[in-house]
């Protein structure tokens, strides 16, 4: 049998930023397509003028760029891509209003904004349960229309909806649902600028664009039926639903900037990985029926169906995605993270020093599993990068005695006489310099951690000593002994 290719698209509003559960769509929506070897499409829906971002758009596609993303269809794809944009297609929208118009399924409307205004007022003193338009211009008669249209009255066309009937229909992630006709505005579908509103142009477009499925956010479910009464009036047939869940901030409030950052951008820019943040938005709403939850990109691909997305809201844990980020950076070839912690560098007041990339290489095999974020290669171990300048207090006090000066003086001239020395040479001359003593390493250890790196944490002292080098930890211990006897 020949299975129709599926055929997907992500619908953005430029509105500045992507955000985090935009992104969430997205993927799906590429999961999905890629799953089944279907097409995504990009549609930038730019009909609301008035929350249009200079800049929006090229925002949009450069995070989308960066999440890997990648799109399949757009007017000339071909040599660089690019997305529909709906303000370009303004005719296409006019002609299907009129469509509507004459067959007495969309009608012009006159009403002010006063008129409106008063409506609305009116109709929250009797306490009805939503403003609705009360279908007014729908009896006009033809001349009355023909002469407001003549004398450039303007009007926008609305929706006709028929009252005391059932729109019912099928959610994959939701299930049947059902709404009442008598709920439902006669909407606007196109604006008095000319331009159509989102219910207008995302079913027509999602009809000439052949969209097999529409996969979006729960908060456009209050829209389907409407866009249901669309499909329905031209005779067109409808794609799949599936509306995902809602995004929720820990105490189970809508996911809001208040709480945290909701701008994709914000977390490329604090150094979250692609793959961690991918891996982690995919989880906020589905898994696989198991436990696991580090994907790379092709399993998820592999693995994702809508059966599995559910309907509850879906927490947004920070912790999880800092624990992802932390997985993804240590499983990386150490010569990619090379390539990332050379790039930290270059941004930082390490720029001007030079570090061989075998040094570098050391450092990251040191603090591999100790770190989460990129950046913590220089804010978890400056030691690597510049000699400390300063002593942390507290562990001065717990780890600097009174004979340590004199320890670690018998240590560096035992060191001064080491030969290109191994990560073991140094710690031979650690062992034998206390058994000779007859005293602890600890006693050699501590003072020895505090010279060289300024702090009492990070990885083995020998593999520290051994990334500085003999010259170096000699050097350090030179300043140490100065700065601390
Ligand atoms: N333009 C809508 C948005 O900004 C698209 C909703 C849909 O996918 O239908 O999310």
């Amino acid at each position: 049998m020949n299975e129709i290719t599926p055929r997907l698209r992500f619908a953005p509003s430029p509105t500045g930023y992507l955000h985090i559960g935009g992104l969430r769509t997205a993927l799906y929506n590429y999961l999905f397509a890629k799953n089944k070897n279907g097409k995504l499409i990009l549609r930038i829906e730019d009909t609301d003028r008035k929350r249009f971002v200079e800049g929006a758009i090229e925002n949009l596609i450069d995070t989308l760029n960066w999440a890997g993303i990648s799109f399949d269809e757009g007017p000339d794809i071909g040599g660089e891509f690019s997305p529909y944009l709906q303000s370009e297609r303004l005719g296409i929208y006019k002609e299907l209003a009129q469509k509507l118009i004459s067959e007495g399924k969309a009608y012009y409307c006159f009403c002010t904004p006063e008129r409106l205004e008063k409506l609305k007022e009116e109709q929250q003193k009797q306490k009805l349960p939503q403003a609705k338009y009360d279908k007014y211009c729908l009896h006009l008669s033809k001349t009355e229309i023909e002469e407001k249209l003549n004398s450039c009255i303007p009007h926008v066309i609305r929706l006709n909806v028929k009252p005391d009937q059932k729109i019912i229909f099928d959610d994959v992630i939701r299930g049947t649902v059902e709404f009442e006709t008598n709920n439902i505005d006669d909407q606007v579908l196109l604006k008095s600028d000319g331009f159509p509103t989102y219910h207008l142009a995302n079913v027509v477009d999602d009809h000439l664009m052949a969209i097999s499925h529409v996969i979006r956010g729960e908060e456009w479910l209050s829209s389907t039926p409407k866009h249901i009464i669309l499909y329905d009036y031209f005779g067109w047939e409808k794609p799949i639903f599936a509306h995902l869940p809602l995004l929720l901030n820990p105490d189970k409030s809508k996911l809001s900037k208040r709480q945290g950052d909701v701008a994709v951008e914000d977390y490329r820019e604090k150094g979250y990985l692609k793959e961690a943040l991918i891996n982690f938005v995919a989880l906020l709403g589905w898994n696989y029926g198991d436990d696991k939850e580090f994907y790379e990109i092709d399993e998820l691909i592999e693995k994702f169906s809508l059966e599995r997305v559910h309907k509850s809201g879906a927490v947004f844990n920070i912790e999880k995605l800092n624990w992802l980020n932390f997985e993804h950076l240590r499983r990386k070839p150490d010569t990619e993270v090379l390539k990332m912690l050379r790039a930290e560098i270059e941004k930082s007041e390490f720029k001007d020093n030079k570090y061989s990339d075998e040094y570098l290489l050391k450092v990251i095999s040191a603090m591999k599993e100790r770190v989460s974020f990129i950046k913590e290669y220089l804010s978890k171990s400056p030691y690597f990068f510049h000699a400390p300048e300063t002593y942390e207090e507290q562990n001065l006090k717990k780890r600097w005695k009174e004979d340590s000066a004199e320890l670690l003086n018998k240590l560096k001239e035992r060191f001064e006489l080491l030969n290109n020395p191994s990560k073991e040479d140094f710690e031979k001359v650690l062992d034998e310099i206390a058994s000779q003593l007859g005293i602890s390493k600890g006693q050699l250890v501590h003072p020895l951690r505090i010279a060289v790196s300024g702090v009492g944490e990070g990885p083995g002292v020998y593999d520290i000593v051994y990334i500085l080098g003999k010259e170096e930890t000699i050097s350090r211990i030179n300043v140490a002994l100065q700065k601390l006897s």
